[in-house]
């Protein structure tokens, strides 16, 4: 075996795209100008990836996990622990967490019945409201709450014995009264019952809090409930650096990956204020942030969320321009990998503009580094890839194909 070589995955999110016809039939990474993308893409060997299997459509949360070589079917177990990570909480496995909705609901014959699920799409204050109710006990477990954007939050619930197969509260539809939490069997009844206490207080504090006091002064409906949904429960994630024998960091941009990343035990890399996750984003700070600490680790894990925006605000010609942000940026990393390291650069989905939102279409993919297969892909595009040398393969392979590159792989069997 030769010596082991570091390992750099850069995901540009959301970046696979379909034929657009203002675009002349090409798509925004097959319009773009991207000679950086497309010198690693000659000089490498390309493919295309169904990032969790063909036609299954990934969140940008089951994507990372299976590009970091997880099985999403096994470590997936709802949105709601995600989504509390992605807000900066604490969760930790065991945990059973879920979404949250600011609501505005008012009682008619001792029932709450819903008529707004978004409070009047309230923007300001629930920092306040979420703190009202944060840190509260209820049946001996310890409850945490955190806004999140707009009229979302999440809550943690951290106790023994706490089952994750509940009913929602949030009914998803108005003018009609709030479910109770149900579920069968000791733990999940224990989780229900403190679900829809929960729920209670939420509504006796936020009725009588001067946020709400001052909403409806200004003709706006109060913010007075909160209703969960999304219900999961934290699953016990080996760490990525037992798991593959690799000290590993990861620059994302978006705090739904930045919180994958902590539950992986990556070191999560400090970016600057510039890094902003949109399309505005500082991707020279983003590598660079990268770059700086590289020395320290084996593996390198790189998000740059600008395509996927684009894609779900149905803008090509924003999410050209971003790609080809990104190509200029990847100045210094085209410098770094070429010392030897062995890189991936992908896309975690594709975000279609014509879809505005994620598809299941393959994404493109290149391998670079030392001793790959060179083959005749000479551009860095969703087509040419297609013809590439290393095929079509599952987003949970690029980690093993690197491993193997890079002489950490084991071998099976004599
Ligand atoms: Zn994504
Ligand atoms: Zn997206």
């Amino acid at each position: 075996m030769g010596e082991k070589t570091k390992i750099m995955i850069i995901i540009c999110d959301g970046m696979g795209d379909r034929p657009i016809a203002e675009l002349g039939n090409r798509t925004p990474l097959e319009a773009a100008e991207t000679p950086r993308m497309d010198m690693l893409a000659l000089r490498g060997e390309t493919c295309i990836v169904d990032i969790i299997a063909p036609g299954v459509r990934p969140g940008s949360d089951t994507a990372h996990l299976a590009l970091c070589g997880y099985d999403p079917y096994e470590y997936y177990t709802g949105r709601g622990p995600f989504e509390a990570l992605g807000v900066g909480m604490d969760v930790r496995p065991g945990d059973v967490a879920l979404r949250l909705n600011f609501s505005t609901v008012e009682e008619r014959d001792g029932a709450l019945v819903v008529l707004d699920r978004r409070a009047g799409r309230i923007t300001e204050g629930t920092d306040e409201l979420a703190a009202a109710v944060d840190d509260m006990e209820i049946e001996g477990a310890r409850l945490y709450v955190k806004e999140s954007t707009a009229h979302r939050a999440a809550l943690v619930i951290r106790g023994v014995g706490l089952g994750h197969e509940v009913r929602d509260v949030d009914p998803h539809e108005v003018g009609v009264p709030i479910w109770k939490a149900e579920g069968v069997g000791e733990a999940n009844e224990k989780t229900a019952k403190i679900i829809n206490e929960f729920v209670k207080r939420s509504y006796e504090i936020f009725k009588e809090h001067p946020v709400n006091a001052t909403r409806v002064e200004d003709g706006e409906r109060p913010a007075n409930v909160l209703l969960p949904r999304g219900v999961g429960l934290a699953p016990h994630i080996p760490p990525f650096g037992e798991r593959y024998g690799l000290k590993g960091a990861a620059a994302v941009e978006v705090g739904l990956i930045r919180g994958i990343a902590k539950y992986l035990e990556l070191d999560v890399i400090e970016l600057p204020p510039s890094v902003t996750g949109g399309l505005d984003s500082d991707f020279d700070a983003l590598f660079a942030a990268a770059l700086s600490v590289f020395d320290g680790y084996d593996f390198l894990l790189i998000n740059a969320k600008g395509p996927d925006v684009a894609g779900h605000d149905d803008d090509p010609v924003a999410k050209v321009e971003a790609i080809e942000r990104i190509d200029v940026a990847l100045e210094p990393v085209v410098e770094k990998v070429a010392t030897g390291v062995h890189l991936a650069l992908l896309a975690d989905h594709s975000t279609p503009c014509v879809v505005g939102d994620h598809s299941g279409d393959p994404v493109p993919c290149l391998f670079y580094g030392p001793g790959v297969r060179t083959d005749d892909t000479a551009t860095f595009g969703e087509r040419t890839c297609a013809y590439g040398g290393a095929g079509r393969i599952r987003g949970q392979d690029a980690l093993p194909i690197l491993l193997q590159l890079s002489e950490r792989a084991e071998k099976l069997g004599a």
